[in-house]
């Protein structure tokens, strides 16, 4: 069940690709283009290559790219690769759902699960892409670019001293996060907050006498709040994850009032668990407080195209809400598909550039409006409260029973190469026994614009 190595080709030699970014999507992409033989320039603003954070989970479609590009042994190496994924309530702590990553799901998926530090992922992505020749600069902002009929000319600014400069490439591709530069030439939209905040931690797992034999990623959920733990770094280090929504954020959605700037601020995340389990409540100390993330998303783009030069891709075109646990998988995807395209168009002749991101475009934007979407309806599943919990806890129950694969083969089995969305991009859209849903944050702005009173809007 393991994906060919890619064997690096010429295809795109002679095309200069100019990547804003070096996060996880730009450090892919300036892999997987240079891998067939693209000229690669990356710029980063940021004075050194660093993600910001801890764990990230990559599941089989995510591992599997990894693999084709030669780097599987490596990030199992600095990763780990837990056996299973269990959800349980948070409430009671007892199992609902416990999702096997054995034989089977592997044959099945084509790839194993890995859990990962973000920054050893980068890392590794990093290197790897300037040894397949790929050139990186960090302290370089982009600052934007013209779209000439043979190419792209892109303004750069060096951080350090401010000094300006115009380069010329083929393509430009913006990696460049969620207030990407290049998002603002094809959507006036602003981030979309969902009133939920993560804090997170990571601390040593042998010396944890309660954690020392975990090996699984374990998901509490409960009423507006959920808790996740899996080991990092071969199981020396345990993460975890806190999550839960804001009163303070809440209460300004509703009564229209301004939005406090801390909201999940610490004093909010004193009480946010102290509805769920002792067990729960007793691993919070170790989480850090001195920063906190207020969980955002986008709107779903039907478009990445900026020009026929210019694309946008990874959080600049789908920053999604986290409960799917493929942002950065994503990200990864997009660059994969962008070098896939590509080199298969050169290998047929000549490569238009402005036919390429159509395509690539028509495949990944459905795809990623799928995830951005389903995230949402996936996280507001995990945190109901009351006779929604029970019955949605029964639910997973059977879906365990039942076989759960038909609720994750969408998302899991994916491969560009089969260009199963642009062939149909309803595959786009949630399915039909989900179509009447409405996410909790459009219908408290919806309902509020009505005119409707504070105390009839509820989440
Ligand atoms: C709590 C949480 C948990 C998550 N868990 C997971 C998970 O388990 N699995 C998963 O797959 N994903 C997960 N994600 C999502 C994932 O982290 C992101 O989707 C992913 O890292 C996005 O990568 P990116 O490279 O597109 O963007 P970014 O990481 O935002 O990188 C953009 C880069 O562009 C640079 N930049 C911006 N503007 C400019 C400019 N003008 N010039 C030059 N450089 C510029 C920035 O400095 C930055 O380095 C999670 C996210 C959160 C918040």
């Amino acid at each position: 069940m393991s994906s060919p190595i890619l064997t690096p080709s010429a295809d795109l030699k002679g095309q200069k690709i100019i990547i804003t970014g070096g996060g996880i999507g730009g450090a892919a992409g300036a892999l997987a283009l240079s891998l067939r033989g693209a000229d690669v320039t990356l710029y980063e603003r940021a004075p050194e290559f660093k993600e910001v954070g801890a764990g990230l989970q990559i599941g089989p479609h995510g591992v599997k790219m990894l693999e084709k590009w030669g780097l599987k042994e490596r990030v199992i190496d600095a990763g780990y690769l837990p056996e299973r994924m269990q959800f349980r309530d948070a409430i009671t702590t007892e199992p609902i759902l416990t999702m096997d990553f054995g034989e089977d799901f592997q044959q099945h998926y084509g790839g194993q699960y890995l859990v990962i530090h973000r920054s050893d992922l980068l890392s590794i992505l990093v290197e790897a892409a300037q040894k397949a020749g790929a050139t990186l600069h960090n302290g370089v902002k982009v600052l934007g670019a013209d779209t000439r009929e043979d190419g792209v000319t892109v303004h750069i600014e060096k951080t350090a001293d401010g000094v300006r400069e115009d380069v010329e490439g083929d393509l430009l591709v913006g990696f460049d996060g969620t207030h990407s530069v290049f998002r603002k030439e094809i959507a006036q939209d602003e981030p979309v907050p969902s009133a939920y905040v993560a804090y997170r931690g990571t601390s040593e797992l042998p010396q944890d006498p309660d954690m020392k034999d975990l090996k699984d990623v374990v998901g509490y959920i409960g009423p507006r709040c959920h808790f996740i733990q899996y080991p990092l770094r071969g199981g020396e280090l345990l993460n975890q994850v806190a999550v839960f929504q804001s009163p303070r954020y809440l209460e300004a959605l509703t009564e229209g009032t301004e939005v406090p700037e801390d909201w999940g601020n610490n004093e909010e995340f004193k009480d946010a668990f102290n509805h769920t389990n002792e067990f729960i409540q007793g691993r919070l100390g170790s989480m850090w407080l001195n920063t906190w993330w207020q969980m955002a998303d986008r709107e779903p783009l039907d478009n990445w195209v900026v020009s026929d030069r210019i694309i946008v891709m990874g959080d600049a075109a789908h920053p999604p809400l986290q409960y799917l646990a493929s942002g950065a998988v994503m990200a990864m995807e997009d660059a994969e598909c962008l070098a896939l395209y590509a080199s298969q168009a050169a290998e047929q002749g000549e490569l238009n550039w402005g036919e390429v991101l159509a395509e690539v475009s028509g495949e990944r934007a459905p795809r990623c409006a799928r995830i951005q979407t389903t995230g949402r309806f996936w996280g507001e599943l995990w945190h109901v409260d009351g006779v929604s919990r029970l019955i949605r806890n029964e639910t997973f129950r059977q879906a365990e029973r039942g076989g759960w694969y038909r609720y994750a083969d969408w998302l899991w089995d994916y491969d560009a190469e089969r260009r199963e969305y642009l062939k149909d991009p309803s595959k786009g859209e949630l399915p039909e026994a989900l179509k009447e849903w409405e996410y909790n944050i459009h219908k408290v702005v919806a309902q509020r614009e009505e005119g409707r009173p504070a105390e009839e809007l509820t989440i």
